[in-house]
């Protein structure tokens, strides 16, 4: 895996020897890339375009968050086991280490033909190049009554980590010994695949310390678990035994959120004391309004060598908002392999160079199943020209053996290298 990753590193270094040259013919005297979105596509992808242009390209990241609160981990603040301190971090590195123009605003609007974006604001920033990094959007309106139960503030997704991260782990607070926590999971595609069934571990390992008479229902959407399944299975078997409930083929039609009701398509109804609704997801709007969301209305397609879209030229996507290739996760680790190609792609193309013509991401997705045990899945992806896509390597991943407090450890080590690699 580690020789694998190095091997696309290399593939990286090439174009960070050559960023000391002088641009070829053709390319703009002084580039300028606008990256949308500060998230762990976008940020990353302003980080390494100025790392790898040696500062030659000019970068404004938008973002209008003043700080990164990441969605790996948070889990763990939902259950009581991090602070949202934890998963907090800051822009400042970006600007003062990387020279990259954080501006704090959202993106109203993309004019693609004239390569320019409006502010909310107002102002206007005209761009060679566009990185767009928006992240997800919810379809609020596939589920009856989920719009008006979210905004009473009585139905909660928690799946941009944020305030209601913060505000699930206080209705879990609330909860009395012996209330039911119920999740409800969208069909796939959605964000972070084992998400959810993460969530759901470490919301049982809380209530095995502090309500033992509690319960969690998981109501699957999908026909089996998405992700890890047979670990996941045996950890809620052997750690939880007669907590966790897990109901397949349960596809969301309703929700009820003063009765605290559920209703799906075929299933029967179901009432808990906590509904956490994920709602079905699509692109952040921005791709949506700018025409870029070709796929089913849903995604934006892009061409893989270099992630633009297949709408619009010189228009980058990457991260969630993306129609995936196949085997690749929406996931923060993909979303920053995602960037780390992007920016090289880009800054070939504004020196006139050559485009990697053989590009690799790599994934790994570290879920908790209680507050030290993890287990992992991992994969490295490598860009086939003649299918014009990315495809697993045979062999290159895999999933942990057995859930350990080893790999609990390295889990932690992942995000402070991840948010290292995003953000410093
Ligand atoms: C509970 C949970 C656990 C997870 N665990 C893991 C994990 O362990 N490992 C892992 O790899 N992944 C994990 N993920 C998935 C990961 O969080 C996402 O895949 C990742 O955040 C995607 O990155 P992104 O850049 O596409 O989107 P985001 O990180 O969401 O960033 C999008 C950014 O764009 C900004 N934005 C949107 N619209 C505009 C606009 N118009 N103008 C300006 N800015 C805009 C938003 O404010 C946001 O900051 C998890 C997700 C959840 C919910």
């Amino acid at each position: 895996m580690r020789r694998r990753h190095l091997l696309g590193a290399a593939a990286a270094g090439t174009a960070l020897s050559m960023a000391g040259c002088a641009a070829g013919p053709g390319a703009p005297a002084r580039a300028r890339v606008l990256v949308v979105g500060g998230g762990y596509g976008g940020a990353t992808a302003a980080k390494y375009v100025r790392l790898l242009s040696d500062r030659r390209i000019d970068v404004t990241l938008v973002e209008p968050n003043r700080s990164f609160v990441s969605c790996p981990v948070s889990n763990l603040v939902i259950a009581g086991m991090k602070e949202m301190a934890d998963i907090t971090l800051g822009y400042d590195a970006l600007a003062a280490r990387h020279g990259v123009r954080v501006v704090h605003d959202t993106v109203a609007a993309v004019d693609a033909a004239r390569k320019q974006a409006t502010l909310a604001g107002g102002a206007t920033i005209a761009y060679d190049k566009l990185v767009l990094a928006p992240g997800i959007d919810f379809l609020w309106d596939q589920v009856d009554g989920l719009r008006a139960a979210h905004d009473e503030g009585r139905v909660l997704h928690a799946w941009k980590a944020g305030p209601e991260t913060l505000a699930l782990r206080r209705q879990l607070e609330a909860l009395p010994d012996g209330g039911v926590f119920a999740i409800a999971i969208p069909e796939a595609p959605y964000r972070c695949p084992p998400g959810p069934y993460e969530r759901a571990s470490v919301v049982a390992a809380y209530f095995r310390r502090a309500k033992p008479r509690s319960k969690v229902l998981i109501l699957d959407g999908n026909p089996d678990v998405t992700s890890k399944g047979p670990l996941f299975k045996k950890a809620w078997a052997e750690l939880y035994p007669g907590m966790i409930d897990y109901r397949p083929q349960h596809k969301l039609a309703g929700v009820d959120g003063r009765t605290g009701t559920l209703r799906f398509d075929v299933q029967d109804d179901v009432r808990a004391d906590i509904l956490n609704v994920l709602p079905p997801m699509r692109a952040g709007a921005l791709a949506v309004q700018t025409g870029l969301a070709n796929a089913n209305a849903r995604w934006c397609q892009v061409h893989f060598l270099n992630f633009e879209s297949t709408a619009a030229k010189d228009v980058h996507v990457i991260g969630d908002a993306i129609q995936v290739a196949q085997g690749m996760p929406k996931s923060g680790h993909m979303a920053n392999s995602h960037a780390k190609v992007t920016a090289a792609a880009i800054v070939a193309e504004l020196s006139g160079w050559e485009v990697n013509p053989h590009p690799m991401l790599t994934n790994v997705c570290m879920s908790f199943v209680d507050d030290r045990h993890v287990i992992h899945v991992a994969s490295v992806h490598e860009y086939e020209k003649p299918r014009q896509s990315f495809f697993t390597i045979g062999g290159s991943g895999g999933v942990s053996d057995v859930r350990s407090d080893l790999e609990g450890r390295y889990a932690e080590a992942w995000a402070r290298n991840i948010w290292a690699d995003t953000l410093m």
